[in-house]
């Protein structure tokens, strides 16, 4: 386990965050989710009232859904020209690990973080962090990264910089991350977070019209097809599941970022306890898994699909195709029996 950023240290990098304009990339991991933009748009709106100059650059895009955050038009994916990319990283002063700590999860962008000269500070929350970075804000309790971006700025002391535009963006991660406050990591602690970005003014009815009521119709149209005819229930199992093939994606022209959420569906039935969303993607087979109490969706992860993530929320990949990705999964639950079907548990 790393440590937390050390007393002296944050002075450190205080004094060089305040003192001295400087060129700072944050990063995110592939894919970033709401908590993955959130917490990079409300750290670069922050850093901004310090002069510095300042990239927003995860690998790549994670969907439409996330564009209204302010500033998205700046931000500068490094899959699009790697090129340029790779020469603001080597340039950087600073560069911020943002809900991510193993550097596999920004595909070829881990190598050039890895041996660039910058001062590397990473802020996360998930398990098993790499120790790769010269500063650690770490913990796998917290609920989000927006909220300990929160407790970064808290121990700069300057939480009186956090306007409506920081706001708007650290309330959006910590809403997609605790599914709107429903997962048990949502602490009372969280809520006066929550209470004081409110107070800035910030329009919460909009992030929340934003992120949940802005579907387009193909995807709502998707949702349909998916509940009525893919989403399958192993009742002794007490799991749910769907499986999505590469020829449904592109009948129904889904997106980026689109089948987000989808996987809550499947566990929202009643009685399950473990579910998952297994995905024909265009190089591989990726696996979102989803549990409630205490099925280890991160181990089974781990064990079987080469990937790992949260206790309840995880996810791993396939090379195989859909169809043996399926069976693996099946034959996997077996191996689970002990825990998702005890005597008398069955749905
Ligand atoms: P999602 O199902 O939303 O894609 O991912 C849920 C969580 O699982 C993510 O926050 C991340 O922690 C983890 N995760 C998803 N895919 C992978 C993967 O391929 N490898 C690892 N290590 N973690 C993953
Ligand atoms: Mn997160």
């Amino acid at each position: 386990m790393l440590s937390s950023i050390g007393i002296n240290n944050i002075h450190k990098i205080a004094r060089k965050l305040k003192e001295n304009p400087c060129n700072i990339v944050i990063t995110t991991h592939h894919k970033p989710d709401g908590d993955a933009m959130g917490s990079s748009l409300g750290l670069y709106h922050f850093l901004k009232k310090y002069h510095h100059h300042i990239t927003v650059m995860p690998p790549n895009d994670g969907g439409k859904y996330l564009h209204f955050l302010p500033a998205h038009d700046e931000v500068i994916f490094f899959e699009d020209n790697p090129e340029q990319g790779k020469n603001l990283l080597e340039q950087a002063d600073i560069i911020f690990s943002l809900d991510y700590s193993q550097l596999s999860r920004v595909n070829e962008m881990g190598d050039i973080i890895r041996t660039c000269k910058a001062t590397k500070i990473m802020i996360d929350h998930h398990i098993d962090p790499q120790p790769f970075s010269d500063y650690q804000l770490w913990d796998e309790h917290a609920a989000s990264t927006c909220e300990l971006v929160y407790h970064f700025i808290e121990t700069l002391e300057d939480t009186d910089k956090i306007d409506a535009t920081v706001a708007t963006c650290l309330y959006t991660g910590i809403v997609t991350d605790t599914g709107s406050f429903r997962f048990p990591a949502t602490t009372p602690h969280l809520h006066r977070i929550v209470a004081k970005l409110m107070e800035t003014g910030m329009k919460h009815h909009v992030v929340q019209e934003m992120l949940f009521n802005n579907s387009s119709f193909n995807r709502l149209q998707f949702l349909g097809y998916c509940l009525s005819n893919k989403l399958k229930i192993i009742p002794e199992y007490r799991t749910a599941y769907i499986v999505v093939t590469r020829e449904e994606l592109e009948q129904f022209n889904i997106q980026t970022g689109e089948t987000e959420g989808l996987v809550n569906y499947a566990l929202s039935v009643e009685g399950v306890i473990f579910a998952a969303l297994i995905i024909d993607r265009t190089v591989k087979v990726k696996l979102s898994f989803r549990s409630i109490g205490d099925f280890p969706a991160n181990e089974f992860a781990g064990k079987f699909f080469r990937g790992g993530g949260h206790f309840n929320a995880a996810g791993g990949e396939s090379e195989d195709s859909i169809e043996i990705t399926e069976k693996r999964f099946l034959n996997a639950l077996h191996e689970y029996a002990h825990i998702l079907c005890p005597p008398g548990k069955n749905i």
